[in-house]
């Protein structure tokens, strides 16, 4: 039952039961295992939650239905689980589902997969995965598991909601969990400068570029001028910038593992949208490159170099 991880797993507990509530459940989730062995007991506890229509209903929860009980028995058919088969997840076995998904589906009944170890996938099996993932139909939801996210493609990555379990002593893996401490507890300057008015048009233009950059990746670079050079014309105010886009990656990380100190609150859409795209080990990452080129233009190498060097490190991560 999904309420046994309201205390271990509380911040996706949290999201998920919201989303149900609000009957806004993404169509794919990718949920980061931490090495969590309960992470297939978890699993099929949200999916129990998202299929049975009696879960968060009136504040209450189902009490052994029999879609649930046929869930449990691993024979209800509208939930399928893939697995490696041998090493790898084969192609054949994503068109078998989508074929038999598609095809007999049954109107308002919700519908779910979940890909075991969606990392240990070949290009083709990844290809098939692709296109259903791309065009989500109405009430069929993915919910792949991986315990090593790097390793699964950046392009499906991007299209799932990424859900990063706790361990198993309730923690984020050790980096992680470090580094949380670490912004947790650190005195922030940042209190001055959000609450200093003269530097709202800055605020703005770090947020707007993040906002570009998540969306668009790439393509930044072209509008690079605009969005970033136009606002942060000279060295110091590059180095700001910098600041700014550092302290939002940071305000992000501190949502995802739970501390409520978040600066920039009136941008809560951006934050939730990036919250959702990037894992914390990316988040982490995207955080490193920024605190690297903001080293460089400091030490006065060119920032219109150093913008467009972010934008094309930034996108690989
Ligand atoms: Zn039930």
């Amino acid at each position: 039952m999904l309420d046994n991880y309201k205390d271990k797993q509380d911040l996706i507990y949290n999201l998920i039961v919201k989303a149900i509530k609000n009957n806004k459940i993404s169509h794919a989730y990718l949920i980061e295992s931490n090495k969590n062995n309960t992470v297939d007991d978890f699993v099929l506890a949200i999916v129990k939650a998202v299929i049975c229509p009696f879960h968060y209903t009136n504040d209450s929860m189902c009490n052994d239905c029999n879609i649930c009980k046929r869930i449990d028995d691993g024979n209800y058919t509208e939930l399928k689980v893939i697995s490696p088969d041998g090493l790898w997840i084969k192609k054949e076995q994503l068109l078998d589902l989508q074929d038999e998904f598609i095809k007999k589906g049954v109107e308002n009944d919700k519908r779910i997969y979940i890909i075991k170890d969606c990392d240990r996938m070949n290009g083709q099996a990844a290809n098939s995965l692709l296109k259903f993932l791309e065009e989500p139909v109405e009430n069929i939801y993915a919910f792949l598991i991986t315990d090593n996210i790097n390793r699964v493609l950046k392009t499906i990555v991007s299209r799932c909601q990424i859900l990063t379990m706790k361990n198993e002593s309730g923690n984020f893996d050790s980096t992680i969990e470090s580094l949380a401490n670490l912004i947790g507890n650190s005195k922030m300057e940042y209190d001055d400068i959000v609450n200093d008015g003269k530097y709202q048009k800055m605020i703005d233009g770090a947020i707007k570029f993040i906002d570009y950059f998540e969306k668009y990746k790439f393509n930044t670079i072209i509008y690079n001028k605009k969005i970033w050079h136009d606002i942060f014309k000279d060295k110091e105010s590059n180095v700001i910038g910098l600041d700014l886009l550092i302290n939002f990656y940071y305000d992000v990380l501190r949502m995802k593992i739970g501390i409520d100190r978040i600066f920039y609150k009136e941008y809560m859409d951006i934050f939730t949208f990036v919250g959702g795209n990037n894992s914390l080990d990316m988040i982490l990452k995207k955080i490193n490159i920024l605190l690297d080129v903001r080293e460089n233009i400091k030490y006065n190498l060119n920032p219109t170099l150093m913008m467009d060097k972010l934008v094309i490190d930034l996108g690989g991560v």
